[in-house]
């Protein structure tokens, strides 16, 4: 079958081929620690399905507006504005299935042929192929293991050109866990403003902080005109496969964003957006405790994993990966990561999955148990004894 040309520009997330391989090895019956796919491994809380089901049974089952329904955008901008310390309202909001749609109408309603986009690399996959798939140059912020992952400023300034259109910020960063401090923030939005360029900034792993504080770039005078903030409850509330999240935007880019969802998903279902109602007003404790828990265990994996000799690993400070260089082992992140799932038993994933500065690191997430952490541990120093 002939494809459109543009479908070879467009990339994939590995974790979700990595994630069907091993279930294949699994139904050959090898036994596979999955440390490769970004889920929290907790249920969404009881009460946040309760109130769910309760929706469904009041008749939550027709379409919706595009935006999202009222009452829940005003909720959502009541949470952004305060932990943002902004000043947004629902006129402002748009709610999508997943925050992933908010990356592929940014870009689809921000970046024409030939204009420039910045990213961060090693990053989140779906960027790049974005970027790509719309025809736009994609200009990779680099984030090496050598700076532990930071951005440098001067770097980015020198990237900028006349065709440079957006910036995409992460932090905290998948997959490397660092986040932008303060003062990058500030950098980056002078930049921003001075060049006239438009941030996306993705915050979804805002509620998986370790250490320091979580500042938005979209705080910073000015800048609430020219950023789109994208978030959703697929992290924070252990709500993946329910697929809602939002992005936070000036308002005229409401309706253009709006629309690219009238044109693709129509809506988002009304009773995840119930739902997440609850899971915003509702008590707190099971999404407080599950970062709690998954502090415990990035110390756990980050520990053991300096153990083996040929692997170095740095401790992300926030989401709930670790990105440690293997280089040491004389493996590529390649070999490294398909002899570990294959002979090994633990699922990874290769550095270049998230861009070609990721070369020589390899992705494992700590969003499993301590007990299958620890036995992944071992199972990941006899494949590096063995092959080394
Ligand atoms: N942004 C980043 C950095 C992510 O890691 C992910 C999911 O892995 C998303 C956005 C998308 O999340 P969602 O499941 O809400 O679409």
């Amino acid at each position: 079958m002939k494809l459109a040309e543009r479908m070879s520009r467009l990339g994939t997330e590995t974790a979700f081929e990595v994630l069907a391989k091993a279930r294949m090895l699994e139904s050959e019956g090898k036994d596979i620690i999955h440390l490769e796919i970004g889920e929290p491994d907790f249920d969404t809380p009881s009460n946040v399905v309760q109130a769910g089901v309760e929706a469904l049974e009041n008749g939550h089952t027709h379409y919706g507006p595009s935006p999202g329904l009222m009452e829940v955008r005003e909720r959502i901008a009541e949470e952004v504005s305060q932990t943002r310390g902004i000043s947004v309202t629902a006129d402002n909001v748009v709610i999508t299935p997943g925050g992933k749609p908010i990356m592929f109408f940014s870009i689809l309603a921000l970046v024409d042929e030939g204009d420039e986009v910045l990213y961060p690399n090693p990053g989140f996959p779906i960027y790049e192929s974005m970027i790509r798939f719309v025809g736009g140059v994609p200009v990779p912020m680099k984030l090496p293991e050598s700076r532990d992952f930071n951005v440098d400023v001067e770097e980015v300034a020198s990237q900028i050109t006349p065709r440079t259109r957006l910036m995409i910020l992460n932090s905290p960063n998948n997959p490397c866990g660092s986040i932008i401090e303060k003062r990058e923030q500030q950098e980056l939005a002078d930049l921003a403003k001075e060049h006239d360029i438009m941030v996306l900034s993705d915050e979804i792993y805002i509620r998986f902080l370790y250490e320091g504080q979580h500042h938005s770039i979209s705080s910073f005078p000015g800048m609430r005109e020219r950023t789109i903030i994208l978030d959703g409850f697929s992290k924070t509330y252990a709500m993946t496969g329910w697929r809602i999240g939002f992005g936070v935007m000036p308002q005229e880019l409401v309706e253009p964003i709006s629309r690219l969802s009238t044109n693709s998903v129509s809506c988002t279902a009304s009773f995840t957006q119930m739902a997440v109602l609850e899971a915003m007003q509702g008590p707190q404790d099971d999404a407080d405790s599950m970062v709690a828990e998954f502090k415990r265990r990035r110390d756990i994996i980050v520990n053991g994993l300096n153990r083996i000799p040929g692997i170095r690993c740095a401790m992300p400070k926030g989401a709930f990966y670790v990105f440690p260089s293997i280089e040491g082992t004389g493996m590529s992140s390649r070999e490294f990561a398909d002899g570990l799932l294959e002979d090994g038993g633990v699922a990874c994933l290769a550095g270049e999955s998230f861009g070609e500065y990721g070369k020589g690191c390899v992705r494992f997430s700590f969003a499993n148990s301590a007990e299958n952490i620890e036995a992944a541990l071992e199972r990941i120093e006899r494949f590096v004894s063995e092959r080394t």
